[in-house]
């Protein structure tokens, strides 16, 4: 039988997509257009294990009882506080019929997916360990893929960490990519964090030499940093929460001209108006930030006449694991960086 290529025939009792669900149905028995994983490891989000490491006084065994719990309840890990889920890894185990010409996916490959655990059916037999430094939780148990879920093979010459932990902001750089033409001005703020220096890196091999990549971060030791590091062509410090000292910061660098693209990549709100005041009509604004509000963006643009582009920093653009993992491969720099910072 085939089922809904969003997974809503695995909805039980209610008319939504897997993700909102109270319940999905977590019967292992694949749809003919679903994909059976053998799951190894679960990539909690941070916020939900947080919270549930809270709830459960950071005792181990509490925690691991807490998720099998969430998991019986609801058919798949997400968190009843938060919301969120998480990705996971694993193996293909069973492609479903309709799928098998469909997918680049054969029986045996390793896979994180790239949609949320928040709506993937899933079925915990055992929790092996958990490691709460990096939010992991390694078990045996299955998961499915719904035909319209991503994913990214696991690439065999790189530690798996390295990899999910590029993977977990892989849409920012591949926009970025598209976005940046050759002699571009672009803006990061938020330029030392981890999507923050993907999006570096890619802006200036896009920009090209006589583009400009300017950085916005908080400290002299994080500009330093950049530009030793030559992800950047100048940084700026300053406070993303403050557009007038953006604006005033960003012209000065760029012979006072406005911009042809900002990025933002912070984890703070309020710093809509600093990514559209630097920006010149038609120009880009790329808000990959998910503490931006739309109300915000819209009547801040509007409140000073900006004619500007503006784009909701969607998780997914095609090929976006792809760049992710090549730009970590291509730079030994950069991967030495992730190493450091994220493995
Ligand atoms: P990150 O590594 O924590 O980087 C955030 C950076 O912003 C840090 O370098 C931080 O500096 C800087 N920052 C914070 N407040 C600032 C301020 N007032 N002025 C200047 N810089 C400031 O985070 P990330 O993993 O790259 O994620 C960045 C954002 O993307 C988050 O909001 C995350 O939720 C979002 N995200 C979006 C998607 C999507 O699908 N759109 C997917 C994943 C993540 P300090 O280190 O000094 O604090």
């Amino acid at each position: 039988m085939k089922g809904c290529k969003y997974g809503t025939h695995r909805v039980i009792n209610e008319n939504v997509l897997p993700q909102p669900a109270i319940k999905v149905n977590n019967d292992m028995n694949i749809y003919e257009n679903e994909i059976l994983i053998d799951v190894s490891a679960l990539n909690i989000d941070s916020a939900s294990f947080t919270q549930i490491e809270e709830e459960c006084n950071h005792d181990v065994e509490k925690i691991k009882s807490r998720i099998i719990e969430i998991v019986e309840e609801k058919g798949k890990m997400q968190n009843p506080v938060t919301g969120s889920g998480g990705m996971l890894i694993g193996t293909i185990e069973e492609i479903g019929s309709e799928l098998v010409d469909k997918t680049d996916l054969v029986v045996g490959d390793k896979i994180a997916t790239l949609v949320s655990l928040s709506l993937t059916p899933l079925k915990i037999d055992e929790i092996i360990d958990i490691k709460p430094d990096i939010d992991r939780v390694e078990i045996k148990g299955k998961a499915i893929l719904f035909e319209s879920g991503i994913y990214a093979k696991l690439p065999k010459d790189m530690e798996e960490n390295l990899a999910l932990a590029a993977l977990d902001v892989a849409g920012a750089p591949a926009q970025t990519q598209k976005l940046v033409k050759e002699n571009d001005s672009v803006l990061i703020l938020g330029a030392a964090g981890k999507s923050g220096m993907l999006c570096c890196y890619e802006a200036k091999k896009k920009a090209g030499k006589k583009g400009k990549v300017m950085g916005l971060v908080r400290s002299d030791k994080q500009a330093q940093f950049l530009i030793e590091n030559r992800l950047v062509d100048v940084a700026i410090v300053g406070d993303a929460q403050n557009p007038n000292e953006v604006l005033q910061k960003v012209l000065k660098a760029n012979d006072n001209e406005e911009i042809d693209l900002c990025i933002n990549c912070v984890n703070v709100p309020n710093t809509e108006m600093s990514s559209i005041l630097p920006v010149k009509d038609d120009g880009v604004v790329y808000f990959f930030s998910m503490a931006t509000a739309f109300t915000k963006a819209a009547l801040g643009a509007e409140g000073v006449g900006k004619d500007v582009n503006m784009i909701i920093g969607n998780g997914y653009t095609k090929g976006h694991a792809e760049v992710t993992i090549n730009a970590l491969k291509e730079s030994e720099n950069l991967r030495n960086i992730f190493k450091n910072l994220y493995v």
